[in-house]
């Protein structure tokens, strides 16, 4: 409003400057909960009162600063609780949803497992899971309905298979994403291998690291495919030939999606195997140290790199961080094909690799388990996880890969998926969420049956998989904005003056040569109830107006 000319000029009220809460800048004081309750004790030492009191006591005992948030550094969020519709809102909390039980987050770092590390996790969703096991996007198993109680035993178990939930949630540096083909593929560029075993070994669970702005989350492969999703993640080492130094890494950072989703960004530098530790905790500092932690909804490093710019940021990594320069270096070049790895294909020792698809992400214990005693009976010992939500069985000899391949279909993963099933993924959604406002989970499983029966007819003419990724709610968990279709999980009005739960479009997203934020289309918002009417339509739009080799995200 416009004062009347007569009035006398307020003077301005000088406010102090409160910055964005950079550590780096002076800005010591925690200036929110979140920040206040991880300078009051390292999230961390949770472990202690989980084994020591928590276990013992039960639910009601827990402290709610642990309970709802430092619970997390340990892999643990309370879920929401069964039969409550609908989202959070201005009266709504997360915590009016919340179970008295736990999803618990087991990383695996490179998405690597031994079988028998497949088999504990199977085993421990059997006893004290309710045999639940959802695969990540993020390669991480998932599991569900555990109790408080039971967190010693399930930490003895895993711990003893040389598992870990350390720092797989919480703001701290999450699981370390890589090549599920690491050190098998001929066309690889450089094993990433050593250098994420150096940095989960010298910095999960580093108390130096443990209070991040946010997450901080991490992408290391020398695969020419690009499949750990380099894009979208804090800090990306991505396989690279320099034409003097040879195989390294290209250096990204910035990247990642939720409500405002930025593409990484390179710093034009070489990193070779044995410095990848190195930088990783160089960057990993710069966003301790410099990343924004007033507003929780900009505490991410891709705001900071938004501001401050390529450049900049490598010169404050070098000369504050590593103390010298480092080697400029070429682009990799942008990979076009699949990168999901699934199917069978041939090792650089002549064995071979099977890659399935999961349905959705979702399978249960009992499959892991499964999964385990399958590809020990050919000889395997390693399995994989995938960031599409996929599974591999490494090291199948010639002659047992089609015995393998019919095993594993009769457990619901197959080799040989339709587009549909190879294209869809979802987050956890309603069932287990509290922020989501719809679910995903089922809906996906039955779009894939609906859309194969639907599409029966023009199977043959898709060439890549169509990606149909299903998210809950605006934080993308399941990557919306680069699915040739995101579906963003909100209520959408039914057309009769209802609110029902439904999704809103983005259209044409995509990553690598597509790289790119699908385009929020104007009314495009369908009901759950009619995403296979609405997917069906969208696929022979597609089909009958494409021109030559244009893809879907085109
Ligand atoms: Fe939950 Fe939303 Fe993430 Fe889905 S996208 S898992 S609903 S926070």
């Amino acid at each position: 409003m416009v004062p009347p000319a007569e009035s006398p000029a307020r003077p301005a009220r000088k406010r102090k400057s409160r910055g964005e809460g950079q550590w780096a800048l002076g800005h010591r004081e925690p200036l929110n909960g979140n920040e206040r309750s991880k300078k009051d004790d390292n999230p961390l030492n949770v472990r202690q009162r989980i084994e020591n009191i928590y276990a013992h006591r039960g639910f009601e005992s827990i402290d709610p600063a642990d309970l709802r948030g430092r619970f997390r550094w340990w892999g643990l969020y309370t879920q929401r609780a069964p039969g409550i519709p609908g989202a959070r809102t201005s009266t709504i909390e997360p915590e009016d949803l919340e179970d008295s039980y736990f999803m618990l987050r087991v990383r695996i770092d490179g998405g690597a497992l031994t079988t028998e590390q497949l088999r504990v996790i199977g085993e421990v969703s059997q006893t004290y899971a309710r045999d639940t096991a959802d695969i990540t996007d993020r390669q991480n198993v998932q599991l569900h309905w555990i109790r408080v109680e039971d967190m010693p035993t399930i930490w003895q178990k895993l711990e003893g298979a040389g598992l870990s939930t350390t720092e797989a949630c919480g703001d701290c540096p999450r699981v370390v994403l890589g090549s599920p083909v690491a050190g098998i593929a001929a066309d690889e560029i450089i094993d990433a291998t050593p250098a994420i075993d150096e940095i989960t070994e010298k910095f999960i669970g580093d108390r130096s690291l443990s209070n991040l702005p946010r997450k901080f989350k991490s992408a290391i492969s020398g695969s020419p495919r690009w499949d750990a999703v380099p894009e979208i993640n804090d800090i990306s080492l991505v396989g690279v030939v320099h034409p003097e130094h040879g195989p390294g890494f290209d250096l990204w950072v910035g990247g990642g999606l939720s409500t405002n989703p930025k593409l990484a960004v390179r710093l034009g530098t070489w990193v070779p195997l044995d410095e990848v530790a190195e930088v990783w905790h160089g960057v990993v500092q710069i966003f301790r140290d410099y990343g924004y932690r007033r507003l929780r909804n900009r505490a991410r490093i891709k705001f900071l790199v938004a501001d401050w710019g390529a450049e900049k940021f490598r010169q404050v990594l070098e000369d504050e961080y590593l103390g010298r320069k480092l080697i400029d270096g070429p682009a990799p070049e942008t990979p076009t094909g699949q990168r999901d790895h699934v199917g069978v294909h041939q090792q650089v020792d002549g064995n071979y690799y099977v890659g399935v698809k999961s349905p959705a992400g979702r399978v249960s214990g009992s499959t892991l388990v499964e999964v385990a005693k399958a590809a020990e009976r050919v000889g395997s010992r390693r399995v994989r996880t995938t960031v599409e939500q996929n599974l591999l069985v490494l090291d199948v000899p010639e002659n047992e890969v089609d015995g393998l391949t019919g095993e594993l279909a009769g457990l619901g993963l197959h080799s040989d998926p339709s587009p549909w099933r190879r294209g869809v993924m979802a987050c956890t959604g309603i069932e287990f969420c509290k922020l989501a406002i719809v679910e995903t989970k089922q809906r996906s499983i039955d779009l894939i049956g609906d859309l194969e029966r639907r599409l029966a007819d023009i199977q043959g003419e898709i060439d890549n998989a169509v990606t149909v990724n299903l998210n809950g709610c605006p934080n993308a968990c399941a990557r919306t904005q680069v699915a040739d279709i995101g579906l963003k999980g909100q209520m959408v009005p039914d057309g009769n003056g209802n609110q029902v739960p439904g999704f809103q479009v983005h259209l044409g997203g995509g990553l690598a040569i597509d790289a790119g934020f699908g385009r929020k289309i104007r009314g495009h918002k369908v009901t759950s109830e009619e995403v296979g009417d609405y997917v069906e339509r969208l696929v022979r739009t597609y089909l009958d107006q494409r021109e030559d080799g244009e893809r879907f995200a085109q």
